[in-house]
């Protein structure tokens, strides 16, 4: 039987694994498995053919890539960002080291250079150019595409009167507020309880993850 610490970290995993799923039922999923125990997690691994890496049944585990891309670990939730918004191409997240108060970026979830820049992408940026407007109030907004480590990213810059862009590192509880403020909040399913315990649960077959 799994451990209390071994179901909680699993779960942990699962949450970030389903975070990208492209499924519409997340909330539902992580909900569903967040009210189960140690038993019945283990029963709904075995039941959703979940591979566990570093367990005796387990599959192999996937390699790190040391040349991996910051936007791309952003992506695999590998690296703690302040996510503001998320739509299928891409997600907004707060820039840490910002040129402004309110400095966004878009990252398309493909790695890929700007010329193919997703069109969702791009319309995010204009949606969060909005959010920024209304919320902050900006003199101007400028937005613009950049490059690192081949990954292309919008950049949503507010320009304020007198306070010319300088890049300065953003204090943790800052970010916290913009987040806050410039979050757009996930709207609830109303076909929540109609849906059966385990129904959505089958598209996490292709989940693997190892036992902390
Ligand atoms: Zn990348």
């Amino acid at each position: 039987m799994l451990t209390k610490e071994q179901a909680e970290g699993i779960k942990k995993q699962l949450f970030l694994q389903i975070e990208k799923l492209p499924n519409e039922n997340k909330e539902q999923i992580k909900k569903q498995i967040s009210q189960l125990n140690e038993e019945e997690l283990e029963e709904f691994l075995k039941e959703n053919k979940i591979q566990m890496q570093g367990s005796p049944e387990g599959g192999s585990p996937q390699g790190e890539d040391p040349n991996a891309c910051l936007f791309c670990s952003i992506i695999e939730n590998k690296i703690p960002c302040h996510k503001i918004a998320e739509n299928k191409k891409s997600i907004a997240i707060l820039e840490i080291n910002p040129l402004t108060k309110g400095h966004s970026i878009i990252i398309p979830l493909k790695h890929e250079t700007i010329e193919k820049l997703p069109k969702l992408s791009m319309s995010l940026a204009q949606k969060i150019a909005k959010k920024i407007k209304t919320k902050l109030k900006p003199e101007d907004i400028k937005i613009e595409t950049s490059s690192f480590q081949g990954h292309a990213i919008i950049n949503v810059i507010p320009l304020y009167k007198d306070e010319p862009p300088k890049k300065t590192k953003a204090d943790e509880k800052e970010l916290e507020k913009l987040q806050s403020i410039l979050e757009t909040k996930k709207r609830t399913s109303r076909t929540d309880s109609t849906i059966k315990k385990t129904k959505p649960l089958k598209n996490l077959k292709e989940l693997s993850f190892r036992i902390p």
